[in-house]
């Protein structure tokens, strides 16, 4: 990564901290035990959000296969903020990876998980996801959740309606092609979410989802600072954000080996949200 990026990235997370600052109280998605079916997504106390979904909108959907007919749901709800945690039974958190697939790192952090039985989420760039899609299948496979994180990366508050539709739903196109499905959940780039993209990520049936611990995995602070960064924000409903690209990633890979079985020494559940019927 340049200075330049590393600066733009340091602004736009700034800009992101100060967006979701403004929004106001966290929401959490809820989840059942295990992943089980009939979870909410409810919004947080004093949310503006719209009407809950009906837990009855939700069903465990086999990853791959599409043999029965699709009903369509009622549209989601447009939010106002982003879902920060998740909750659940117990000490339930959940592993996050933006900006890839890359194949220097994707595939040692797939094997780590499938290593310990943990699914996670991988938040996509469409012009990743477009060069790796073996990566994307793979994750299908595993039972992975792919998230869309836009084409380019770009910061979309400083974009109009048009372009940032465009970032999204070519995103969307690429992941149903090689992952099976459209996604169901976005990640704005730098966590700098904006009204347009609530609402065209709403009209495209993705729930926005942000996070609640960064690992700061991106300024490369050393395999010790992010396992570091992981442990000391482990707690029940945590999500935590790592890279899987963008750059170097190898401590990356290498922090999760470490603070992946210590969180499940220490009776943590990594989830990830069950699917909804598009
Ligand atoms: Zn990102």
């Amino acid at each position: 990564m340049t200075k330049d990026q590393l600066l733009t990235r340091r602004r736009a997370l700034l800009a992101g901290a100060v967006a979701l600052g403004a929004a106001g109280t966290a929401g959490a998605l809820t989840l059942g035990p295990e992943d089980g079916p009939a979870p909410v997504a409810a919004p947080a106390a004093g949310a503006q959000a719209g009407r809950p979904l009906k837990p009855s909108a939700y069903r465990l959907q086999p990853l791959t296969g599409y043999g029965t007919p699709r009903t369509r749901a009622a549209p989601l709800a447009v939010r106002h903020e982003p879902f920060l945690r998740v909750s659940g039974r117990g000490r339930t958190m959940m592993l996050t990876f933006d900006d890839g697939p890359d194949p220097r790192y994707t595939p040692h952090i797939l094997d780590t998980l499938a290593e310990h039985g943990v699914r996670a989420m991988f938040f996509v760039c469409g012009e990743m996801a477009v060069d790796n899609k073996e990566l994307l299948a793979r994750m299908s496979d595993e039972g992975h959740v792919v998230g869309n994180h836009t084409w380019t990366h770009p910061l979309l508050t400083q974009m109009n309606r048009g372009q940032i539709r465009s970032e999204m739903e070519r995103t969307s196109d690429v992941i149903e092609g090689a992952y099976g499905a459209r996604p169901q959940w976005f990640r704005a780039p730098y966590g700098a979410w904006n009204r347009a993209a609530f609402q065209l990520g709403a009209e495209m049936n993705m729930e926005p989802m942000a996070w609640t611990v960064d690992t700061l995995d991106w300024t490369t602070p050393g395999t010790r600072s992010i396992i570091g960064r992981v442990e000391d924000g482990a707690a029940p409903g945590v999500v935590v954000l790592s890279h899987d690209a963008g750059g170097d990633r190898s401590q990356s890979v290498r922090a999760l080996r470490s603070y992946l079985p210590e969180l499940l020494d220490a009776g943590y559940h990594l989830t990830v949200p069950p699917r909804r019927l598009a």
